[in-house]
Protein backbone atom coordinates (compact mmCIF):
# COMPACT_ATOMS: atom_id res chain seq x y z
CA UNK A 1 0.00 0.00 0.00
CA UNK A 2 1.44 3.38 -0.62
CA UNK A 3 1.86 5.19 2.33
CA UNK A 4 -0.15 8.36 1.27
CA UNK A 5 -2.82 5.41 1.65
CA UNK A 6 -1.76 4.80 5.22
CA UNK A 7 -1.75 8.20 6.79
CA UNK A 8 -4.94 9.29 4.51
CA UNK A 9 -6.64 6.58 6.24
CA UNK A 10 -5.58 8.50 9.75
CA UNK A 11 -8.33 10.12 12.04
CA UNK A 12 -7.21 13.98 11.35
CA UNK A 13 -7.05 14.42 15.22
CA UNK A 14 -3.98 11.68 14.64
CA UNK A 15 -1.88 14.24 12.44
CA UNK A 16 -0.25 17.47 13.17
CA UNK A 17 -0.89 20.63 10.88
CA UNK A 18 2.46 20.15 9.33
CA UNK A 19 1.45 16.78 8.17
CA UNK A 20 -1.20 18.49 6.41
CA UNK A 21 0.84 20.86 4.90
CA UNK A 22 3.26 17.81 3.72
CA UNK A 23 -0.05 15.91 2.14
CA UNK A 24 -0.33 19.17 -0.13
CA UNK A 25 3.14 19.19 -1.82
CA UNK A 26 5.56 16.61 -1.12
CA UNK A 27 8.68 18.19 0.35
CA UNK A 28 11.04 16.82 -2.54
CA UNK A 29 8.76 19.11 -5.43
CA UNK A 30 10.56 22.47 -3.36
CA UNK A 31 13.47 21.58 -4.78
CA UNK A 32 12.18 22.28 -8.50
CA UNK A 33 10.25 25.63 -7.08
CA UNK A 34 13.46 26.85 -5.89
CA UNK A 35 15.23 26.11 -9.04
CA UNK A 36 12.46 27.47 -11.40
CA UNK A 37 10.82 30.17 -9.38
CA UNK A 38 12.06 31.21 -6.00
CA UNK A 39 15.96 31.71 -7.36
CA UNK A 40 14.50 34.04 -10.62
CA UNK A 41 11.88 35.94 -8.52
CA UNK A 42 14.01 36.63 -5.49
CA UNK A 43 13.08 35.78 -1.74
CA UNK A 44 10.16 38.15 -1.34
CA UNK A 45 8.31 35.52 -4.01
CA UNK A 46 8.60 32.58 -1.16
CA UNK A 47 5.29 31.99 0.24
CA UNK A 48 5.55 32.33 4.35
CA UNK A 49 4.04 28.13 4.50
CA UNK A 50 6.87 26.94 1.74
CA UNK A 51 10.04 27.86 4.03
CA UNK A 52 9.86 24.50 6.46
CA UNK A 53 9.59 22.51 2.72
CA UNK A 54 13.01 23.85 2.48
CA UNK A 55 14.37 22.16 4.48
CA UNK A 56 14.13 18.77 1.84
CA UNK A 57 15.76 20.57 -0.21
CA UNK A 58 18.62 20.82 2.61
CA UNK A 59 18.41 24.42 3.08
CA UNK A 60 17.33 26.67 6.10
CA UNK A 61 16.21 29.95 6.38
CA UNK A 62 19.03 31.83 8.25
CA UNK A 63 19.01 34.17 11.26
CA UNK A 64 17.05 36.87 11.42
CA UNK A 65 15.42 35.78 8.06
CA UNK A 66 16.12 38.57 6.38
CA UNK A 67 16.96 36.58 2.79
CA UNK A 68 20.14 34.41 3.70
CA UNK A 69 20.07 30.92 4.05
CA UNK A 70 22.25 27.76 5.42
CA UNK A 71 22.69 24.67 3.49
CA UNK A 72 23.73 21.47 4.68
CA UNK A 73 25.37 18.61 2.17
CA UNK A 74 25.47 15.31 2.49
CA UNK A 75 29.08 13.60 2.95
CA UNK A 76 27.78 9.37 3.39
CA UNK A 77 30.51 8.30 5.76
CA UNK A 78 31.92 11.64 5.88
CA UNK A 79 34.00 9.88 2.93
CA UNK A 80 35.02 12.94 0.48
CA UNK A 81 37.37 13.30 -2.67
CA UNK A 82 39.77 16.21 -3.15
CA UNK A 83 37.25 17.12 -6.23
CA UNK A 84 34.34 17.26 -4.05
CA UNK A 85 36.33 18.67 -1.26
CA UNK A 86 37.16 22.01 -4.04
CA UNK A 87 33.65 21.95 -5.11
CA UNK A 88 32.81 23.01 -1.31
CA UNK A 89 35.64 25.05 -1.42
CA UNK A 90 34.90 26.67 -3.91
CA UNK A 91 31.13 27.28 -2.95
CA UNK A 92 31.95 28.47 0.44
CA UNK A 93 34.44 31.02 -1.45
CA UNK A 94 31.75 32.29 -4.19
CA UNK A 95 28.58 32.18 -2.30
CA UNK A 96 29.13 31.69 1.66
CA UNK A 97 31.39 34.17 3.12
CA UNK A 98 34.44 32.01 2.93
CA UNK A 99 32.90 29.90 5.76
CA UNK A 100 31.86 26.18 6.12
CA UNK A 101 31.36 23.99 9.22
CA UNK A 102 31.81 20.10 9.66
CA UNK A 103 28.64 19.14 11.37
CA UNK A 104 27.91 16.20 14.01
CA UNK A 105 26.69 14.49 11.09
CA UNK A 106 29.95 14.56 8.51
CA UNK A 107 28.12 17.00 6.69
CA UNK A 108 29.54 20.19 5.62
CA UNK A 109 27.49 23.54 6.22
CA UNK A 110 27.52 26.54 4.19
CA UNK A 111 25.89 29.86 5.19
CA UNK A 112 25.00 33.56 4.10
CA UNK A 113 23.43 32.00 0.91
CA UNK A 114 21.03 33.94 -1.10
CA UNK A 115 17.99 31.86 -2.96
CA UNK A 116 19.51 32.78 -6.55
CA UNK A 117 22.59 31.27 -5.94
CA UNK A 118 20.90 28.26 -5.17
CA UNK A 119 20.26 26.61 -8.86
CA UNK A 120 24.47 27.15 -9.31
CA UNK A 121 25.45 25.72 -6.21
CA UNK A 122 23.03 22.57 -7.14
CA UNK A 123 24.58 22.54 -10.60
CA UNK A 124 28.12 22.60 -8.77
CA UNK A 125 27.51 20.02 -6.40
CA UNK A 126 26.01 17.72 -8.74
CA UNK A 127 28.73 17.82 -11.25
CA UNK A 128 31.11 16.12 -8.05
CA UNK A 129 28.40 13.42 -7.32
CA UNK A 130 27.39 15.55 -3.79
CA UNK A 131 23.98 16.86 -2.83
CA UNK A 132 22.06 18.79 -0.01
CA UNK A 133 18.61 17.14 -0.91
CA UNK A 134 17.35 15.48 2.15
CA UNK A 135 20.36 16.83 4.61
CA UNK A 136 16.93 18.17 6.65
CA UNK A 137 13.45 17.75 6.77
CA UNK A 138 11.42 14.18 7.60
CA UNK A 139 13.29 12.41 5.65
CA UNK A 140 16.64 10.02 5.79
CA UNK A 141 18.87 12.22 6.87
CA UNK A 142 22.92 12.06 5.76
CA UNK A 143 24.24 8.46 6.71
CA UNK A 144 26.89 8.50 9.05
CA UNK A 145 29.34 5.84 9.27
CA UNK A 146 33.04 4.74 9.89
CA UNK A 147 34.89 7.78 8.90
CA UNK A 148 38.09 5.51 8.64
CA UNK A 149 36.06 2.99 6.12
CA UNK A 150 38.45 0.99 4.14
CA UNK A 151 41.70 2.05 5.92
CA UNK A 152 40.89 1.19 9.24
CA UNK A 153 42.83 -1.76 11.31
CA UNK A 154 39.78 -1.69 13.71
CA UNK A 155 36.89 -2.29 11.44
CA UNK A 156 35.96 -6.01 10.29
CA UNK A 157 34.83 -4.91 6.83
CA UNK A 158 34.70 -1.71 4.74
CA UNK A 159 31.54 -0.04 4.68
CA UNK A 160 31.86 2.12 1.93
CA UNK A 161 29.50 0.34 -0.82
CA UNK A 162 27.06 -0.35 1.80
CA UNK A 163 26.61 3.18 3.09
CA UNK A 164 26.44 4.33 -0.27
CA UNK A 165 24.15 1.40 -1.45
CA UNK A 166 21.86 2.71 1.35
CA UNK A 167 22.37 6.07 0.34
CA UNK A 168 21.46 6.14 -2.74
CA UNK A 169 18.63 3.82 -2.86
CA UNK A 170 16.90 6.42 -0.23
CA UNK A 171 17.69 9.98 -1.32
CA UNK A 172 15.37 11.52 -3.43
CA UNK A 173 13.07 8.69 -2.81
CA UNK A 174 9.65 9.45 -3.14
CA UNK A 175 8.06 6.57 -1.12
CA UNK A 176 10.10 7.58 2.09
CA UNK A 177 10.14 11.54 1.33
CA UNK A 178 7.44 11.90 4.26
CA UNK A 179 8.22 10.28 7.18
CA UNK A 180 6.64 11.57 10.25
CA UNK A 181 9.77 13.31 11.64
CA UNK A 182 13.73 13.18 11.06
CA UNK A 183 15.08 9.99 10.27
CA UNK A 184 18.79 8.86 11.52
CA UNK A 185 21.10 5.58 10.06
CA UNK A 186 24.71 4.98 10.62
CA UNK A 187 26.56 2.14 9.61
CA UNK A 188 29.94 0.93 10.97
CA UNK A 189 31.76 -1.94 11.08
CA UNK A 190 34.72 -0.36 13.51
CA UNK A 191 34.71 -1.88 16.60
CA UNK A 192 34.92 1.56 18.87
CA UNK A 193 31.54 2.48 17.71
CA UNK A 194 32.71 5.51 15.60
CA UNK A 195 29.46 6.04 14.18
CA UNK A 196 27.58 6.94 17.41
CA UNK A 197 24.97 3.81 17.52
CA UNK A 198 23.33 4.22 20.57
CA UNK A 199 21.72 7.59 19.49
CA UNK A 200 20.97 6.91 16.07
CA UNK A 201 17.03 5.91 14.78
CA UNK A 202 18.86 2.43 12.81
CA UNK A 203 22.02 1.60 13.55
CA UNK A 204 24.17 -1.13 12.41
CA UNK A 205 27.15 -2.20 14.54
CA UNK A 206 30.08 -4.80 13.69
CA UNK A 207 28.91 -8.46 14.77
CA UNK A 208 30.01 -12.26 13.80
CA UNK A 209 28.32 -14.79 13.25
CA UNK A 210 28.77 -18.77 12.54
CA UNK A 211 26.51 -19.66 9.95
CA UNK A 212 26.52 -23.22 8.48
CA UNK A 213 30.11 -23.77 10.07
CA UNK A 214 31.36 -20.62 8.62
CA UNK A 215 32.16 -17.74 10.60
CA UNK A 216 30.23 -14.87 8.98
CA UNK A 217 30.76 -10.83 8.87
CA UNK A 218 28.03 -8.50 9.22
CA UNK A 219 25.76 -6.97 11.46
CA UNK A 220 23.63 -6.38 15.31
CA UNK A 221 21.23 -3.60 14.98
CA UNK A 222 19.87 -1.09 17.11
CA UNK A 223 17.00 1.47 16.46
CA UNK A 224 14.81 3.82 18.42
CA UNK A 225 18.06 5.84 19.48
CA UNK A 226 17.77 10.35 19.69
CA UNK A 227 19.02 12.99 21.37
CA UNK A 228 16.76 16.30 21.48
CA UNK A 229 15.15 16.99 24.84
CA UNK A 230 13.86 14.03 25.54
CA UNK A 231 16.49 11.31 24.85
CA UNK A 232 16.59 7.42 24.18
CA UNK A 233 19.29 5.09 23.66
CA UNK A 234 18.65 3.07 20.77
CA UNK A 235 17.66 -0.75 22.00
CA UNK A 236 19.10 -3.89 20.30
CA UNK A 237 16.80 -5.90 18.62
CA UNK A 238 17.76 -10.29 18.50
CA UNK A 239 18.91 -10.29 14.71
CA UNK A 240 22.14 -10.87 12.50
CA UNK A 241 22.49 -8.95 9.40
CA UNK A 242 24.74 -10.06 6.66
CA UNK A 243 26.60 -7.28 4.81
CA UNK A 244 23.82 -8.25 1.20
CA UNK A 245 20.89 -7.84 3.97
CA UNK A 246 21.57 -3.97 5.41
CA UNK A 247 19.42 -2.87 2.65
CA UNK A 248 16.71 -4.80 2.99
CA UNK A 249 16.21 -4.18 6.63
CA UNK A 250 16.95 -0.26 6.40
CA UNK A 251 13.74 -0.73 4.17
CA UNK A 252 12.08 -2.59 6.22
CA UNK A 253 12.48 -0.57 9.29
CA UNK A 254 12.19 3.12 7.89
CA UNK A 255 8.43 1.56 6.09
CA UNK A 256 7.52 0.91 10.12
CA UNK A 257 7.95 4.24 10.61
CA UNK A 258 6.44 5.69 7.55
CA UNK A 259 3.51 3.76 8.33
CA UNK A 260 3.02 3.71 11.87
CA UNK A 261 5.28 6.22 13.23
CA UNK A 262 3.33 9.22 15.35
CA UNK A 263 2.35 11.88 13.26
CA UNK A 264 -0.04 13.97 16.11
CA UNK A 265 2.99 15.71 17.85
CA UNK A 266 5.97 16.93 16.54
CA UNK A 267 8.22 16.55 19.65
CA UNK A 268 6.53 12.85 19.94
CA UNK A 269 7.41 11.56 15.90
CA UNK A 270 10.59 10.27 15.93
CA UNK A 271 10.96 7.13 15.64
CA UNK A 272 12.36 6.20 19.28
CA UNK A 273 8.92 7.13 21.19
CA UNK A 274 7.28 4.17 18.55
CA UNK A 275 10.39 2.39 19.46
CA UNK A 276 9.68 3.10 23.66
CA UNK A 277 5.75 2.40 23.26
CA UNK A 278 6.37 -0.81 21.69
CA UNK A 279 9.63 -2.49 23.33
CA UNK A 280 12.00 -4.77 20.87
CA UNK A 281 10.53 -7.66 20.75
CA UNK A 282 7.12 -6.71 19.17
CA UNK A 283 9.29 -3.79 16.64
CA UNK A 284 11.14 -6.94 15.65
CA UNK A 285 7.85 -8.98 15.36
CA UNK A 286 6.89 -6.30 13.04
CA UNK A 287 9.56 -5.68 11.28
CA UNK A 288 9.84 -9.76 10.45
CA UNK A 289 6.91 -9.62 8.83
CA UNK A 290 8.45 -7.14 6.30
CA UNK A 291 11.74 -8.66 5.57
CA UNK A 292 11.06 -12.71 6.68
CA UNK A 293 12.61 -13.93 9.68
CA UNK A 294 15.86 -13.31 10.60
CA UNK A 295 18.68 -14.80 11.78
CA UNK A 296 19.35 -14.50 15.82
CA UNK A 297 22.42 -12.48 17.16
CA UNK A 298 25.80 -13.53 16.75
CA UNK A 299 29.00 -12.27 18.79
CA UNK A 300 28.96 -8.40 19.46
CA UNK A 301 32.63 -6.87 17.98
CA UNK A 302 31.55 -3.21 19.79
CA UNK A 303 34.70 -2.89 22.18
CA UNK A 304 34.50 0.75 23.45
CA UNK A 305 33.97 4.04 22.03
CA UNK A 306 36.45 6.63 20.99
CA UNK A 307 33.90 8.96 20.41
CA UNK A 308 34.84 10.10 17.16
CA UNK A 309 38.32 11.12 17.66
CA UNK A 310 41.61 10.45 15.40
CA UNK A 311 43.78 12.82 15.88
CA UNK A 312 47.09 12.57 15.13
CA UNK A 313 49.50 10.38 12.97
CA UNK A 314 47.99 6.55 12.46
CA UNK A 315 48.88 3.51 11.35
CA UNK A 316 46.33 2.12 8.43
CA UNK A 317 45.20 -1.64 7.71
CA UNK A 318 47.86 -0.61 4.52
CA UNK A 319 50.80 -1.51 6.70
CA UNK A 320 52.67 1.42 4.36
CA UNK A 321 50.22 4.36 4.88
CA UNK A 322 49.02 6.58 7.40
CA UNK A 323 45.93 8.66 8.16
CA UNK A 324 46.35 11.89 10.16
CA UNK A 325 43.33 12.99 12.31
CA UNK A 326 43.26 17.05 12.20
CA UNK A 327 42.03 18.96 15.28
CA UNK A 328 39.30 21.30 13.56
CA UNK A 329 38.40 24.11 16.20
CA UNK A 330 34.37 23.68 16.78
CA UNK A 331 34.32 22.68 13.32
CA UNK A 332 34.74 25.95 11.46
CA UNK A 333 37.07 25.59 8.33
CA UNK A 334 36.48 28.64 5.48
CA UNK A 335 36.29 27.62 2.02
CA UNK A 336 40.72 28.43 1.21
CA UNK A 337 41.29 25.62 3.79
CA UNK A 338 39.11 23.17 1.54
CA UNK A 339 40.98 23.84 -1.11
CA UNK A 340 43.87 23.55 0.26
CA UNK A 341 43.33 20.57 2.04
CA UNK A 342 42.43 19.27 -1.17
CA UNK A 343 45.52 20.57 -2.41
CA UNK A 344 47.43 18.54 -0.01
CA UNK A 345 45.28 15.32 -0.34
CA UNK A 346 46.08 15.30 -4.04
CA UNK A 347 49.92 15.68 -3.55
CA UNK A 348 50.22 13.41 -0.61
CA UNK A 349 47.75 10.94 -0.19
CA UNK A 350 45.07 9.80 -2.89
CA UNK A 351 42.72 12.18 -2.63
CA UNK A 352 40.60 11.44 -0.12
CA UNK A 353 39.43 13.67 2.44
CA UNK A 354 37.41 12.40 5.63
CA UNK A 355 35.07 14.25 7.67
CA UNK A 356 33.98 12.68 11.76
CA UNK A 357 30.76 13.61 13.65
CA UNK A 358 33.22 14.92 16.70
CA UNK A 359 33.52 17.92 13.99
CA UNK A 360 36.88 17.23 12.95
CA UNK A 361 38.61 15.96 9.44
CA UNK A 362 41.14 13.13 8.56
CA UNK A 363 43.56 13.05 5.48
CA UNK A 364 43.94 9.07 4.96
CA UNK A 365 46.50 7.28 2.62
CA UNK A 366 49.59 9.13 3.32
CA UNK A 367 52.95 7.27 2.61
CA UNK A 368 54.76 7.12 5.86
CA UNK A 369 57.82 8.22 4.31
CA UNK A 370 55.86 11.58 3.37
CA UNK A 371 54.12 12.24 6.64
CA UNK A 372 56.80 14.76 8.04
CA UNK A 373 56.85 16.55 4.86
CA UNK A 374 53.25 16.85 4.58
CA UNK A 375 53.28 18.16 8.46
CA UNK A 376 55.64 21.30 7.52
CA UNK A 377 52.39 23.12 5.65
CA UNK A 378 51.06 25.72 7.66
CA UNK A 379 47.71 24.71 7.36
CA UNK A 380 48.37 22.54 10.55
CA UNK A 381 49.20 25.17 12.84
CA UNK A 382 45.33 25.66 12.37
CA UNK A 383 44.45 22.42 12.19
CA UNK A 384 46.93 20.71 14.52
CA UNK A 385 46.99 17.27 14.35
CA UNK A 386 48.72 17.72 18.21
CA UNK A 387 45.71 19.71 19.20
CA UNK A 388 45.57 21.36 22.86
CA UNK A 389 43.84 18.83 25.47
CA UNK A 390 40.35 21.05 25.77
CA UNK A 391 40.33 22.41 22.01
CA UNK A 392 40.91 18.93 20.55
CA UNK A 393 37.39 17.91 22.90
CA UNK A 394 35.21 20.92 22.18
CA UNK A 395 32.21 20.64 20.16
CA UNK A 396 29.33 23.16 19.64
CA UNK A 397 26.10 23.41 17.57
CA UNK A 398 25.61 26.27 15.21
CA UNK A 399 23.82 28.65 17.43
CA UNK A 400 22.41 31.60 17.68
CA UNK A 401 24.71 33.27 14.86
CA UNK A 402 22.86 31.65 12.39
CA UNK A 403 20.19 29.51 13.86
CA UNK A 404 16.38 30.22 14.39
CA UNK A 405 16.05 28.18 17.54
CA UNK A 406 18.80 29.01 18.98
CA UNK A 407 18.77 30.93 22.51
CA UNK A 408 22.14 31.85 22.89
CA UNK A 409 25.60 32.13 21.01
CA UNK A 410 27.40 29.12 20.73
CA UNK A 411 30.47 28.58 18.21
CA UNK A 412 32.76 31.41 19.10
CA UNK A 413 31.50 31.02 23.20
CA UNK A 414 32.74 27.02 22.56
CA UNK A 415 36.33 28.51 21.11
CA UNK A 416 37.20 30.92 24.02
CA UNK A 417 36.04 28.71 26.72
CA UNK A 418 38.50 25.82 25.26
CA UNK A 419 40.97 28.38 24.75
CA UNK A 420 40.85 29.24 28.72
CA UNK A 421 41.02 26.02 29.59
CA UNK A 422 43.78 24.99 27.65
CA UNK A 423 45.33 28.26 29.28
CA UNK A 424 44.49 27.39 32.81
CA UNK A 425 44.00 23.62 33.44
CA UNK A 426 46.73 20.95 33.05
CA UNK A 427 45.55 17.83 33.08
CA UNK A 428 46.38 14.10 31.44
CA UNK A 429 42.79 12.99 30.02
CA UNK A 430 40.90 14.38 27.96
CA UNK A 431 37.37 15.97 29.11
CA UNK A 432 34.75 16.19 25.98
CA UNK A 433 32.73 19.60 26.17
CA UNK A 434 29.37 19.98 24.15
CA UNK A 435 27.70 23.61 23.69
CA UNK A 436 24.52 23.58 22.26
CA UNK A 437 22.10 26.87 21.84
CA UNK A 438 18.38 25.21 23.07
CA UNK A 439 17.03 21.96 23.68
CA UNK A 440 17.36 20.58 19.98
CA UNK A 441 21.31 18.99 21.05
CA UNK A 442 22.68 19.27 17.29
CA UNK A 443 25.91 19.30 19.50
CA UNK A 444 25.17 15.81 21.13
CA UNK A 445 25.05 17.28 24.63
CA UNK A 446 23.89 14.70 26.22
CA UNK A 447 26.80 12.30 25.71
CA UNK A 448 29.75 14.86 26.15
CA UNK A 449 31.81 14.80 29.79
CA UNK A 450 29.63 18.10 30.25
CA UNK A 451 27.18 19.26 28.01
CA UNK A 452 26.16 23.09 27.72
CA UNK A 453 22.64 23.57 27.30
CA UNK A 454 22.09 27.72 26.98
CA UNK A 455 19.37 29.35 28.33
CA UNK A 456 17.63 32.91 29.18
CA UNK A 457 18.49 33.41 33.09
CA UNK A 458 16.75 36.43 34.74
CA UNK A 459 18.70 38.84 36.55
CA UNK A 460 18.73 41.81 38.43
CA UNK A 461 20.54 43.20 35.47
CA UNK A 462 17.97 41.94 33.03
CA UNK A 463 17.97 38.76 31.25
CA UNK A 464 21.52 37.10 30.73
CA UNK A 465 22.74 34.08 28.22
CA UNK A 466 23.69 31.32 30.68
CA UNK A 467 24.18 27.86 30.60
CA UNK A 468 23.16 24.34 32.02
CA UNK A 469 25.59 21.61 32.88
CA UNK A 470 25.37 18.12 32.35
CA UNK A 471 28.47 15.64 33.55
CA UNK A 472 29.17 12.21 32.85
CA UNK A 473 27.69 11.70 29.37
CA UNK A 474 29.10 8.25 27.25
CA UNK A 475 28.34 6.23 24.21
CA UNK A 476 29.74 2.42 24.00
CA UNK A 477 29.62 -0.65 26.67
CA UNK A 478 27.86 0.75 29.77
CA UNK A 479 26.49 3.86 27.34
CA UNK A 480 24.47 6.67 29.06
CA UNK A 481 23.61 10.16 28.79
CA UNK A 482 24.85 12.77 31.54
CA UNK A 483 22.91 14.22 34.66
CA UNK A 484 21.77 17.87 35.02
CA UNK A 485 23.62 19.56 38.03
CA UNK A 486 21.37 22.16 39.77
CA UNK A 487 21.62 25.64 38.82
CA UNK A 488 22.86 27.52 35.80
CA UNK A 489 25.71 29.30 34.78
CA UNK A 490 25.88 33.03 33.35
CA UNK A 491 27.43 32.35 29.99
CA UNK A 492 30.55 35.23 31.25
CA UNK A 493 31.63 32.50 34.28
CA UNK A 494 31.70 28.94 31.96
CA UNK A 495 35.57 29.10 31.21
CA UNK A 496 36.47 29.36 35.09
CA UNK A 497 33.37 27.74 36.22
CA UNK A 498 34.53 24.28 33.77
CA UNK A 499 38.26 25.07 35.38
CA UNK A 500 37.24 24.41 38.44
CA UNK A 501 35.02 21.68 37.37
CA UNK A 502 38.21 20.02 35.95
CA UNK A 503 40.56 21.13 38.88
CA UNK A 504 38.31 19.59 41.19
CA UNK A 505 38.21 15.97 38.80
CA UNK A 506 42.04 16.39 38.77
CA UNK A 507 43.10 16.89 42.18
CA UNK A 508 40.34 14.73 44.02
CA UNK A 509 40.36 11.62 41.55
CA UNK A 510 41.13 8.39 42.61
CA UNK A 511 44.58 6.73 40.76
CA UNK A 512 43.93 5.90 37.00
CA UNK A 513 39.62 7.51 37.74
CA UNK A 514 38.82 8.81 34.39
CA UNK A 515 36.65 11.78 34.50
CA UNK A 516 33.14 9.75 33.37
CA UNK A 517 34.03 7.47 36.44
CA UNK A 518 34.30 9.99 38.51
FE1 LIG B 1 20.13 25.49 16.63
FE2 LIG B 1 19.44 24.34 18.92
FE3 LIG B 1 20.44 22.85 16.94
FE4 LIG B 1 22.02 24.53 18.26
S1 LIG B 1 20.99 22.74 19.14
S2 LIG B 1 21.92 24.30 16.03
S3 LIG B 1 20.66 26.20 18.69
S4 LIG B 1 18.52 23.95 16.90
Amino acid sequence: MAYEAIWMDRDPKELHKVEFDKMKKDGLDVIRTIIEKYSKEGYVSIPDDEFNRFKWAGVYQQRPNDGYFMMRIRIPSGIMTSEQARALGKIAQDYGRNLADVTTRQAIQFHWLRIEDIPDIYNRLEAVGLYSYEACGDCPRTIVGNPLAGIDPDELMDTTALVNEVNDFFVMNRDFSNLPRKYKMSISSNKYNNAHAEIQDLAFTPAVKVIDGEEVIGFHIQVGGGLSAKPYLAQPLNMFVRPEEVLKVAIGVTTIFRDHGYRAKRHRARLKFLVDDWGAEKFQEELEKLIGKMPERGEDKTAGWQAAYFDGVHSQKQESLRYIGLNVPVGRLSGDDFLELAELADQYGNGSIRTTISQNIIIPNVPAEKVDELLKHAIFNKFSPNPSRFMSRTVSCTGIEFCNLAIVETKERARKVAQYLDEHVKLDEDIRIHFVGCPNACGQKQIADIGLQGVLLKTPDGMKEAFELYVGGILGPGAQFNEKLKGKVIADSVAPALAHIANYFKENRLEDESFHAF
